[in-house]
């Protein structure tokens, strides 16, 4: 039995995590789940899978679980704040921790289940992109088991060796080609970018996501901070990594190696796949996933990215190359710009604008330890803050 807790449970990768999860009772077991605030499906998934704990950030909200979990007559302790998110993940009865929170809010319990030599089922990439080294480090200081769960660092992971050691060359890999779908906008003309709506920049056109990261798609700023997430991972530069725009999202990522072959792993875009694999490694599990019909599928076309379109994923190379606190920076800015556009305070092209303007702002200094991160971190926050309030006001 696989003892498992859940960082963010209440969102699109955490809910497809429980969906995995209950069908296979006789595998894995839930002890914690942790939310924000929401208190109905926190409560709903405390029914379903009796956790242990159950987290939410927020005390009011916890307060509210709390009496529904005491009249409904459920052992599940519920606890609140950040401390209590980094208490459920490094319990000695925890083996593997789901890593599904979005943002920078992710970091620090991400962090500590490294630290803690959990299996971690990553699917926060904004860990690897602030604290890269940081937490590569935690994981091989505390052999912790790192599985990719974003679906095309899941599938670069199943096409590299197994036991594939962080060298490229040694392992006979030539590069590797990270599968982008190009979002809701890649045929968009230019010139009505401006006025798009949060609404439609949320309706990508394959998967079903949580808002932040359905944004990034459509600003192709979620294949900048996945290039990032594969520097890490696979200890690939920055020229090791290419970006195919591939509408189908079928294909979720290749390795190329010198011999001239080339691996993928296909599937049809839905998450369990990633989620179920990570679960049962190194075993196979059934993850209620539609078989691939290969014959509805029918074609596939592979073009170049457009870094004009997508500036975002020029700005993340340059981040990448420029190394040190850059990513954070980067990643910071955007997560304030994203928000800012949900919240219609700036337009869609305002995204990669603001985040320009905040790496221009900032000097690139070296990241030792987390404290130099989550400084870099807060400076870019006020910064981009700034430039939201001279365009919104
Ligand atoms: P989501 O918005 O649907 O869910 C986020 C979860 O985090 C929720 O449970 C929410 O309650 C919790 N949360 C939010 N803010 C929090 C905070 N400050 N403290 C504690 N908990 C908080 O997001 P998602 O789409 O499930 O994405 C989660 C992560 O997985 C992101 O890092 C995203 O980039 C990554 N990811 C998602 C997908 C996908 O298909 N959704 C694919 C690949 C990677
Ligand atoms: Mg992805």
């Amino acid at each position: 039995m696989q003892h498992i807790s859940i960082l963010g449970s209440t969102g699109s990768i955490g809910t497809s995590t429980l969906d995995v999860v209950a069908r296979h009772p006789d595998k894995f077991q839930i002890v914690a789940l942790t939310a924000n605030s929401q208190v109905d499906l926190l409560f709903r998934q405390c029914q379903q899978f009796k956790p242990r704990y159950a987290v939410m950030l927020d005390g009011a909200a916890a307060k509210l679980l709390r009496q529904r979990v005491s009249v409904a007559g459920l052992s599940t302790e519920v606890l609140s704040g950040d401390a209590a998110l980094e208490h459920v993940v490094v319990l000695p009865e925890v083996d593997t921790v789901m890593a599904a929170i979005v943002g920078a809010a992710g970091l620090r319990p991400t962090l500590a289940a490294a630290q803690a030599g959990k299996k971690i089922l990553l699917a926060n990439k904004e860990t690897l992109v602030m604290a890269g080294n940081v937490f590569m480090d935690a994981v091989s200081a505390s052999g912790a088991t790192l599985l990719p769960i974003d679906s095309e660092h899941n599938a670069i992971f199943q096409a590299l060796p197994r036991g594939y050691n962080g060298d490229l060359a040694a392992s006979g890999v030539r590069r590797i080609l990270l599968t982008a779908s190009g979002g809701p906008f890649r045929n968009t003309p230019l010139s009505e970018l401006h006025n798009v709506t949060p609404e439609q920049a949320c309706a990508h056109p394959n998967w079903v996501m949580g808002r932040k990261i359905s944004v990034d798609s459509a600003s192709m700023m979620n294949k900048g901070l996945e290039v990032i997430e594969a520097h890490w991972l696979f200890n690939a530069s920055a020229d090791d990594i290419q970006v195919v725009v591939h509408p189908q999202s079928v294909i979720h990522s290749l390795v190329e190696y010198v011999d001239g072959s080339v691996l993928a792993q296909l599937g049809n875009p839905d998450m369990r796949t990633p989620i179920a694999y990570g679960l049962a490694y190194p075993e196979r599990i059934d993850a209620g996933v539609a078989p691939l019909d290969l014959f509805k599928v029918a074609t596939m076309n592979f073009v170049a990215p457009d870094f004009e379109r997508f500036s975002c994923l020029a700005l993340a190379y340059q981040a990448l190359r420029a190394a040190g606190t850059a990513p954070a920076v980067l990643n910071a800015a955007n997560e304030v710009a994203v928000a800012a556009f949900l919240d219609k305070q700036i337009s869609f092209l305002h995204i990669p604008r603001i985040i320009e303007t905040v790496l221009d702002a900032l000097p690139v200094s070296m990241v030792n330890c987390l404290d130099d991160v989550l400084g870099a971190d807060a400076e870019a926050r006020r910064i981009a803050q700034q430039q939201i309030h001279k365009i919104f006001r």
